[in-house]
């Protein structure tokens, strides 16, 4: 199996090394022919409009919506879930539009009200899973065809799937933890099927 990490921006190397501690090979991806005989796709978290606008210069915003509406499988986290997302309700960024999902982006504030917590995410295990959020973005809706997979206290979502694609609003890269990329893999290897 081999995983494509996104790496126009943002935090790309701290999703490489958990694949590296997984034992899954990463390749990184700025070209489309880096496309090729990948499993699947990160795209991390940073700027989404500075990631958008860079993935536009390098042609890759239609090979990856091809991807993605043919069943590629793709884990977006933060900035990268903004990218799946179809819509954005405080910016007019376009998207890939790939997530049937309405996303807000600095929904949280600004840079001091970064925060982490631990979240309930049954499809992890039953220990919670350390979250890092930062200028994070959060769910306002999702339709019915997504599976809400984790919501914070005040049951705002942040953790969304829909068929091979994950969405979440903070970083899963930045703890030890490494279940959210193992359950990744999974989905890339078929493994885990959705309900
Ligand atoms: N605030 C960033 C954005 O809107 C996302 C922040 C992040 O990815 N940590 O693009």
């Amino acid at each position: 199996m081999k995983i494509g990490i996104l790496a126009l921006q943002g935090a790309f190397i701290e999703h490489a090394r958990v694949l590296d501690r997984l034992g899954i090979e990463s390749e990184q991806v700025r070209k489309p022919a880096e496309l090729e005989g990948l499993d699947g796709l990160i795209i991390p978290g940073g700027e989404s409009t500075t990631m958008l606008n860079l993935a536009n210069n390098y042609d890759l915003i239609e090979p990856l919506r091809r991807l993605g509406f043919d069943g590629f499988p793709m884990m977006g986290t933060c900035a990268g879930m903004i990218l799946l997302a179809k819509t954005v309700t405080n910016s007019n960024v376009e998207t890939l539009g790939l997530m049937d999902i309405k996303v807000r982006r600095n929904a949280f504030g600004r840079q001091p009200d970064s925060f982490e917590t631990d979240l309930d995410i049954k499809a992890l295990g039953d220990k919670p899973f350390h979250s890092v959020f930062i200028r994070a973005p959060l769910i306002e809706e999702a339709e019915e065809n997504v599976e809400i997979l984790a919501k914070l206290e005040n049951g705002t979502i942040v953790t969304v799937r829909q068929g091979n694609m994950l969405g979440m609003s903070f970083h899963p890269e930045l703890t030890d933890d490494s279940r959210m990329h193992e359950y990744f893999s999974k989905i890339v290897s078929g493994k885990s099927l959705t309900c």
